[in-house]
């Protein structure tokens, strides 16, 4: 077989030119179908590129009997063949094959994916696979552009990239219950004066975890470089199993020195149209593909935020409107409880039917480190929340003054020496700064309008799975 230079299928469909019609070309690709007569066989390859296959055309008289028994569908082949107009509806060019290679047969018998039209259920116990359907494919190439459109955003607005460690030795950031990291002997830990267990002897001399949140480090960015954001890998222990929930998802965290809350809420809100406004433009094949076989409203929806400000709203007014919303919760409502999904949601889809910002929270639900109001009751928090999702963004103006956060460690039980390094920030050169976390798996699921956070991430930590 003549070796030609591969052409992607992207690349063939979008791009060709007057000029290749008629020319030979290479493509290599995993057989989705193969249909036909005994005449002639039509297959669809996919390789990835591009959620559309293209379909190559085999004369059966020209082709090895056993070749063509291999072509099933999972089989990996390496196609060479005349390219041409397509007569089909919806195909732009195909591809006449004069010469094939087999580089993987799959058995019909045992391969899993044999069929279309599997559960997402079923797709989740084959996550090594599943990437080679058409929905993952979809999802994976607008997580990868929606990372890349993240970079690109904060590149061209000035902030500069982060790394936050993942290992932390800070058991302050306060965000959820932490995985622990240790190389201590699990049967028999070295034991201390008290009998609980030596974390002295431990590899880094100290109790270490993963990281819930970049942001205190990236505080500490903040107050060098003024305009920072971390993208990285953060952890959860809690056992809760819910359709937006992993126990490990990525998070994108901008921290801006001399950001106040306005306009740290103006900044997600840019930030969110921004992504949506790029999915729209440089993903639509895969958003079509989703709109016609998940959600036939997304792409509707998706417009809808670009062209819609955001409502902003008091944590105290959006109480009073669920309270005389008449509506039943599964957990009650009263000022200073913190909000549940559906309640987050109601105010979305139901009252406002537009994302909406909320702000000012009751202090005793949030972190240490916001700042406090005037009223000694509610601190600058915000959340963004949106439809199908309820909160997207957490975020908040941070404490700046050294006295009045000292103040909030003591009431916390935080000690002192634990985020001494983080104090300091505030003893020399303090600034008003704010910053937010979007966890990305929560983007990534109102993009494509996936409805499970285990379908929009490759292999999904939750509790009682880590297989893949
Ligand atoms: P929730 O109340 O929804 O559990 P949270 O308030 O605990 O979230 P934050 O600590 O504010 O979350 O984290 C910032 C953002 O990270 C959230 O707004 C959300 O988008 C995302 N996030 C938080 N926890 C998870 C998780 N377990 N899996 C995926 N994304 C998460
Ligand atoms: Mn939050």
């Amino acid at each position: 077989m003549d070796q030609i230079k591969r052409r992607t299928i992207k690349d063939l469909l979008k791009a060709h030119k007057a000029e290749d019609i008629g020319t030979i070309v290479n493509v290599k690709g995993w057989v989705r179908t193969k249909r036909g007569n005994k005449n002639v066989a039509f297959v669809a390859l996919n390789d990835g590129s591009i959620v559309h296959s293209i379909q190559i055309v085999l004369d059966l008289a020209n082709f090895d009997e056993e070749v063509i028994k291999l072509i099933t569908t999972g089989a990996c082949i390496n196609v060479n063949g005349t390219l041409v107009e397509s007569l089909g509806q919806g195909q732009s060019v195909e591809i006449q094959a004069t010469a094939i290679e087999i580089y993987g047969s799959a058995d019909a018998e045992t391969y899993p994916l044999q069929k279309k039209g599997h559960t997402l259920e079923f797709l989740r116990e084959i996550a090594h696979l599943r990437p080679r359907t058409n929905t993952f494919g979809a999802v994976l190439r607008i997580r990868h552009a929606m990372a890349f459109a993240i970079h690109k955003y904060f590149n061209d607005n000035g902030f500069y990239y982060l790394h936050t460690p993942i290992i932390t030795g800070s058991d302050a950031e306060g965000a959820g219950a932490m995985f622990r990291v240790t190389t201590l002997d699990a049967q028999n830990p070295p034991l201390n004066e008290e009998k609980h267990v030596d974390y002295k002897q431990d590899f880094f001399g100290k109790e270490t975890n993963l990281t819930v949140s970049g942001q205190l480090e990236a505080e500490l960015g903040a107050m060098a470089l003024s305009n920072v954001y971390t993208f990285g890998p953060t952890f959860r222990a809690e056992n809760s199993n819910t359709p937006r929930h992993l126990a490990e998802f990525w998070m994108i965290e901008p921290e801006v020195a001399f950001c106040e809350i306005q306009d740290d809420m103006d900044l997600a809100e840019d930030f969110l149209k921004y992504l949506i406004r790029y999915a729209l433009t440089n993903c639509i094949d895969d958003l079509e593909f989703l709109n016609k076989m998940y959600d036939e409203e997304l792409i509707t929806r998706l417009n809808f935020i670009v062209d819609n400000d955001f409502v902003r709203l008091d944590y105290t007014e959006g109480i009073e409107i669920l309270l005389a919303s008449g509506q039943k919760f599964e957990f009650p409502v009263s000022w200073g409880v913190d909000l549940q999904s559906e309640h987050e949601r109601y105010l979305v889809e139901k009252h406002f039917k537009k994302p909406v910002i909320l702000t000012n929270y009751p202090k005793d639900i949030k972190a240490f480190y916001m700042k406090m109001n005037e009223d000694g009751k509610t601190v600058r928090a915000m959340d963004v929340l949106f439809p199908k999702i309820g909160e997207i963004i957490g975020g908040s103006q941070r404490e700046e003054n050294l006295e009045k956060l000292l103040k909030r460690i003591t009431e916390m039980g935080i000690p002192e020496k634990d985020v001494w390094w983080y104090l300091d920030t505030r003893r020399f050169g303090t600034a008003p700064h704010s910053g937010f976390g979007l966890g990305f798996e929560r983007l990534i699921l109102f993009v494509t309008g996936m409805s499970n956070i285990r379908d929009v991430i490759p292999f999904p930590r939750t509790p009682m799975n880590a297989e893949f």
